[in-house]
């Protein structure tokens, strides 16, 4: 296959999707017994999920999204009497590098944490619908997919000589996985720059694939990966709990060095409102007299600045 560069969208819909099967499940996180987070946070379960997907059929990018369709009819929709009684599509990173470099694979993999309420003893309250579905897949089944979708939050295209930082909290992880693979490994484009991964989690066991990231860093010297483990790591400016901002703050010196590079700075993960905080920390660090607002918009235009947070 040529190398295709330019996101397809929305390929398949929910009236004619993709069925993919399940190649494995594989839990990422340790079970309540064994974790660091307290049994009263409630548990922290993530898995990465690998599907059975020919890339020439479903084609994507790394960076683009896929949805998933919950199987059977939602409760909420059937009391209001709604002719179509489906789930939602609800979206996830993939995690795979690029189908035109993993040729040998023809896989689609994700990165999903069940999304679980808890009370504040720790007893289950709610369950989402669709990350628990996903999380209990079996070798063997199928899964109802649709998209690919997304066609910003991608790499670039051509040859790069700046420097590209990755900031993620939780499964924000999932398309930094894939890119950093992909950059190194696969090298679509010559990238003569270097990479900074920063991770997010409260645990240092919900820091996933962390031996790999760490075996990138030996194998790769321009690869560099930070933690900021925010309930066991202090951050050296006021003490308190160590966030991926402030190990942004850490690493002024390089961001603005990076920054006069024209290079990339990509944000995923949740909650919604850290990027917020990491994107003021880059505006310190370039000594930008922007507000919060123009910055942003600015640089998402000039392809500096990807944001994908949920
Ligand atoms: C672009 C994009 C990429 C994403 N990538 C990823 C990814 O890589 N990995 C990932 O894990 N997620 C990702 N997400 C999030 C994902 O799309 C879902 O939003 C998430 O999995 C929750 O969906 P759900 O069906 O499990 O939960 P839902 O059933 O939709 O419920 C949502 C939340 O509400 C809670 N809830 C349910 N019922 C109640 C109630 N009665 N009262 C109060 N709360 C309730 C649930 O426990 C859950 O926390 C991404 C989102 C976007 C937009």
């Amino acid at each position: 296959m040529s190398l295709q560069l330019e996101p397809q969208i929305n390929l398949f819909k929910k009236a004619n999707p993709f069925i993919a099967t399940v190649l494995k499940n594989q839990r990422l996180t340790p079970t309540i017994d064994k974790a660091k987070r307290p049994k009263e946070e409630g548990e922290a379960s993530i898995h990465r999920i690998v599907l059975a997907v020919p890339h020439d059929q479903y084609p994507y990018l790394i960076g683009q999204s896929a949805g998933v369709i919950p199987p059977g009819a939602d409760p909420k929709k059937v009391e209001k009497g709604s002719p179509d009684t489906a789930y939602t599509v609800r979206l996830y990173s993939i995690s795979s590098p690029t189908y035109s470099f993993g040729m040998t694979k023809n896989t689609l993999e994700f990165i999903i944490k069940r999304d679980n309420v808890y009370d504040e003893a720790g007893n289950l309250l709610y369950k989402g619908v669709c990350s628990n579905y996903l999380c209990d897949l079996k070798e063997g089944e199928k899964v109802t997919l649709t998209g690919p979708s997304g066609k910003k939050f991608l790499l670039p295209k051509l040859e790069f000589d700046g420097d590209i930082y990755f900031l993620a909290t939780g499964t924000g992880i999932a398309p930094f996985f894939g890119m950093s693979e992909e950059l190194l490994k696969h090298k679509h484009f010559p990238f003569s720059g270097k990479i900074y991964l920063i991770y997010g989690a409260p645990y240092s066991d919900e820091i996933v694939l962390r031996d790999y990231f760490h075996s990138l860093e030996k194998e790769f010297p321009q690869f560099r990966f930070i933690e900021a483990v925010s309930r066991e790591q202090q951050n050296p400016f006021d003490g308190g709990k160590m966030y991926i901002s402030h190990q942004v703050r850490m690493l002024v010196s390089e961001i603005k060095i990076s920054f006069q590079k024209q290079s990339k700075f990509y944000i995923c993960g949740g909650p919604k409102g850290m990027e917020r905080a990491v994107i003021e920390e880059i505006m310190k660090a370039v000594d930008s007299e922007l507000t919060y607002e123009e910055f942003k918009k600015k640089y998402e235009s000039l392809e500096q600045l990807f944001v994908e947070t949920y």
